[in-house]
């Protein structure tokens, strides 16, 4: 058997689901929201099934759907894309990864990750033979440091590998991170590939913004999203990759023998949802960061020391505080004794393990945090 996968553990969003549903927990862990999604996008996908094309679509994706991701991206980054040869579909944001790292890593070529990093990052890479060149980010804040950057970066660098807004932290990075990080690729010829599901998960009057559009980045850039992120509907797995031509033919080749197409009905409805006004968008962010203000006020009632979250479905606690020095444990104790179940985030590094620090989703209805909350608070009662 192939070592790389036989070795490798279970992904924890699977276990910790696992021991959720097993045990009845309430699962804060994975993150998905327990909200059914916008009945208009699902309505078009049920339409789309009943009287739309159900065979293979183009491999590209549907022309509908990379027309509507151009001018989403138009209106909400300022980016110009030419949806025939900039933009392609793919089977979420997953398969979007795996394909750009596949279609740009060589054996041998240094890819530079950020961790705390989502955890497909490193298999991929190692998959593809890259060497990667590791940058931990410190806690509270996650900058980008020119210090860290340029231990990180050498003339063998092939790609950087970001996340922003970054899981499992919740960060949003500043213009001042990104114009580093855009400065350290030109330097080294890098390319970006550039995790951005989390673009409309940004709270308190941020803005995210495309490595695409930073300066001298539109011809060194992949952007990856996830349409599952963007309309709270995490199963549909309808991801977008936008890069210039010549990256792009690339990457298609890739896709043609990961994926090769994605169910044709999803497409139309995401096509139409990429299409609703600000309204829904601001009005998706105000709902998100209301159950986040909810979720931290309990949280910090209890006695638990919130890391603030500045985006995503996510916020992360200091268990340092507790005395506790083992983010599984804790969380295994977590879903096991008490019925709440949670991400360790130490799940996200490779090199510079924080073993402190646990994640939760608060993208759940009022009624499940405050079931989950009364649930932790005897937990913290156990450990105090
Ligand atoms: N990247 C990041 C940072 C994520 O948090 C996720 C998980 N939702 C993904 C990629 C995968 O997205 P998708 O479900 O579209 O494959
Ligand atoms: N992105 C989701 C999270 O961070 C999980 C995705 C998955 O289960 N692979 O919780």
């Amino acid at each position: 058997m192939n070592r790389l996968f036989a070795n490798l553990p279970t992904t924890v969003f699977e276990v910790m689901s696992s021991l959720a549903r097993e045990t009845g927990a309430i699962n804060l862990g994975q993150g998905f929201p327990d909200d059914p999604g916008p009945e208009d996008v699902r309505r078009a996908a049920a339409d789309a099934v009943l009287n739309g094309y159900n065979q293979y679509p183009s491999m590209m994706g549907i022309p509908e759907l990379r027309s509507a991701i151009a001018a989403h991206y138009q209106h909400w980054q300022g980016v110009d894309l030419d949806a025939n040869t900039e933009v392609m579909v793919t089977s979420g944001a997953t398969e979007a990864l795996a394909g750009a790292i596949l279609g740009i890593v060589e054996p041998g070529d240094e890819v530079v990750l950020f961790e705390p990093m989502y955890d497909a990052y490193l298999p991929l890479v190692r998959l593809a033979g890259g060497v990667p060149k590791f940058v931990t980010l410190q806690p509270p804040h996650f900058r980008l440091t020119e210090e860290a950057l340029s231990k990180a970066f050498s003339p063998k660098t092939k790609a950087v590998v970001f996340n922003n807004p970054l899981n499992p932290t919740a960060t949003v990075f500043s213009d001042e991170d990104l114009a580093l990080l855009s400065r350290f690729c030109r330097k080294f010829d890098a390319i970006a590939i550039s995790d951005e599901v989390w673009e409309h998960l940004v709270f308190d009057g941020r803005r995210h913004r495309t490595v695409l559009g930073l300066e001298g980045m539109r011809e060194r850039s992949v952007k990856i999203g996830s349409a599952g992120k963007i309309f709270s509907l995490t199963g549909w797995k309808v991801g977008f990759v936008c890069a210039a031509p010549p990256i792009m033919k690339v990457l298609a080749k890739s896709h043609q023998f990961l994926a090769f197409t994605t169910a044709p009905n999803l497409q139309s409805a995401v096509a139409y949802g990429l299409a609703k006004d600000d309204a829904y968008f601001d009005g998706m962010r105000t709902n998100f960061a209301r159950s986040r203000d909810r979720f931290t006020a309990g949280l910090n009632t209890l006695g638990f020391q919130v890391i603030p979250s500045q985006g995503t479905y996510f916020l992360n606690i200091d268990i340092a505080p507790l005395g506790e020095t083992d983010d599984i444990a804790f969380c295994h104790r977590l879903v096991m004794e008490h019925g709440v179940a949670a991400i360790p985030v130490s799940a996200f590094y490779a090199e510079g393990a924080v073993k402190n620090v646990v994640r939760f989703c608060f993208a759940k209805k009022d009624s499940t945090l405050d079931a989950g909350l009364e649930r932790l608070a005897k937990a913290i009662r156990k450990a105090a």
